[in-house]
């Protein structure tokens, strides 16, 4: 399959069967934003719940927050965002298009002119107003990323939740960044969710932590379905690093046009909880017992990307296969990621069976994502549920009604084995927890 015919079966599958539509389509459109439909939000909450699962719940030393997306514009004043969270402008002489100067190369790519302005530094964040005066003193920002909600909530952490360093604060929401060049689908987008933890240590044991985690992020990819060949990790050249970083690593995946970033783990030292004490007048500091001294923690940050990483998700499963003859599409996702784990079908809309169907749907339903479908016949409905990485489908037949017995098919293979209802669930449990990625194509 060619870059662009992949991509276009992704987004044209995301639009058809409700994954990802286009914003405001019925009023043409609005400039690369995209709304979620009931398999993608499905999909888009089971990636965020596997990254929360990870990093906060199986974890002693990591709690969460949810903070405020507007906020005080001292934080961004602080942070070096309003100074530097910049983009290099460029605007074509020739066709007035403006472009991203770093994404370009010093040719127009919609008129091939090279006649562009020097480049000057573009902020990133969206500007508004709280309250009904529009003037300074009301200026606000909607965050372009979640993480300084950790370091200005740093002491009410330390002083609610009793941890020490090292120990993390984590947080996925939403952001927002004034792309000049949005694109991509929702590779970037200007409005787009974040997963990130700050990761609090002693400054001595920063250099190991930041291996720690960037080996710990890479293997949940790998762990949640993503083939270890469409992964790699790319350290960040000295003249990328964002201003307050020593070291980052990027983790790439080999998306149709190239690789591209899904997340990057970062080496921010004190940069972050420093500029926020001097700022603010705080102490932010960590007061160790032991050797009764106070210090400030180096922070290693994993930053990712929920929404990026869901459309990486959705090619990396992406795969056609030959059965009975035909051409089947089929998303190999992950039963943890899929937007439905479970569809259970009555062998035909027959009011004894869609009865017992119902039953089956109310069992499976407490412990599985599931769907429900009695529309057209048994074998296009596999294969609609194929099409969207539905791991398992459930069927009730007239057998059914007689021996209490159910089949349960599965979407890799399309083999079907034949259990009593009461086996249903573990019997589905037992495939998903020896689920195996495919073999990259
Ligand atoms: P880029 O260089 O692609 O602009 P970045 O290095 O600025 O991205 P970070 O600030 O490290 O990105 O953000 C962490 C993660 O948030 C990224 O790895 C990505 O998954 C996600 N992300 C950042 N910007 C966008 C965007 N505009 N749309 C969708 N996801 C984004």
């Amino acid at each position: 399959m060619g870059e662009n015919d992949l991509m276009e079966k992704i987004v044209s599958l995301a639009k058809r069967r409700g994954f990802v539509y286009p914003s405001a389509e019925i009023y043409g459109g609005f400039r690369s934003t995209y709304d979620y439909g009931p398999l993608g939000t499905s999909m888009l909450r089971n990636v965020k719940n596997a990254w929360w699962d990870e990093m906060v719940t199986r974890r002693r030393d990591v709690v969460g927050i949810d903070a405020a997306i507007l906020s005080s514009p001292k934080i961004w004043e602080a942070s070096g965002h309003l100074a530097n969270f910049t983009d290099p402008l460029v605007d074509c002489r020739n066709c007035k298009e403006r472009w991203r100067a770093d994404h370009i190369e010093g040719v127009c790519p919609k008129c091939g002119s090279t006649d562009l302005t020097e480049a000057r530094a573009f902020n990133l964040m969206f500007k508004t107003f709280v309250g009904p005066l529009e003037d300074d003193a009301a200026v606000a920002y909607l965050r372009p990323e979640t993480a300084q909600g950790m370091f200005v909530n740093f002491s009410n952490v330390l002083g609610t939740s009793r941890k020490k360093p090292p120990f993390g604060i984590a947080q996925m929401g939403k952001s927002f960044r004034n792309e000049i060049t949005p694109g991509n689908f929702v590779f970037r987008t200007r409005e787009f969710e974040q997963m990130e933890m700050e990761f609090f240590v002693p400054p001595d044991e920063a250099d190991k932590w930041f291996v720690y985690w960037y080996e710990k992020r890479f293997a949940w990819y790998v762990e949640n379905g993503i083939p270890e060949s469409m992964l790699r990790i790319r350290p960040h050249e000295q003249d990328e690093l964002s201003h307050y970083s020593t070291g980052t690593v990027d983790i790439e995946f080999l998306f149709p046009w190239g690789w591209g970033e899904l997340e990057g783990i970062a080496n921010r030292t004190d940069y972050d909880l420093k500029a926020h004490a001097a700022h603010s007048g705080a102490r932010l500091e960590y007061f160790d017992q032991a050797s009764n001294t106070s210090y400030v923690p180096y922070v290693i940050e994993p930053a990712a990307g929920a929404t990026r990483t869901m459309m990486a998700f959705l090619i990396a499963a992406y795969t056609e296969d030959e059965v009975d003859g035909e051409t089947r599409s089929v998303l190999r996702l992950h039963p943890r990621i899929a937007p439905n784990q479970v569809a259970v079908l009555p062998l035909m809309r027959k009011e004894a069976l869609v009865a017992k169907a119902a039953d089956v749907f109310d069992l499976l339903s407490g412990d599985f994502i599931c769907d429900y479908d009695e529309t057209q016949s048994i074998g296009r409905r596999y294969r609609r549920q194929d099409e969207v990485g539905t791991p398992a489908c459930v069927t009730v037949d007239y057998q059914t009604l007689e021996d209490g017995t159910v089949t349960v098919r599965d979407r890799d293979t399309t083999s079907q084995v034949r259990v009593s209802i009461e086996e249903v669930a573990s019997t589905i449990a037992a495939t998903f927890a020896a689920w195996k990625p495919p073999v990259a194509q």
